[in-house]
């Protein structure tokens, strides 16, 4: 499974990182998250999976 961002919609909340710390940075200059890990491991999914969930832009998408 990929995690990406849509760096376009995403708006800086870090709800993501508040769900899944492991698999987000933030980048405080452009006010953006960055992916850390773009191929997150089978126990870390659930965890991407409620980043995606409670991105108030949705800007991530976890897919095949
Ligand atoms: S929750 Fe969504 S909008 Fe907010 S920093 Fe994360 S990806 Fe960006």
């Amino acid at each position: 499974m990929m995690l990406t961002v849509d760096l376009g919609l995403c708006q800086g909340h870090q709800e993501c990182l508040a769900e899944a710390p492991e698999l987000f940075d933030f980048d405080h200059d452009s006010y953006q998250v960055v992916v850390r890990i773009t191929e997150p491991f089978e126990e870390q999914l659930p965890a991407a999976r409620a980043a995606v969930k409670y991105c108030p832009a949705f800007a991530l998408t976890l897919e095949d």
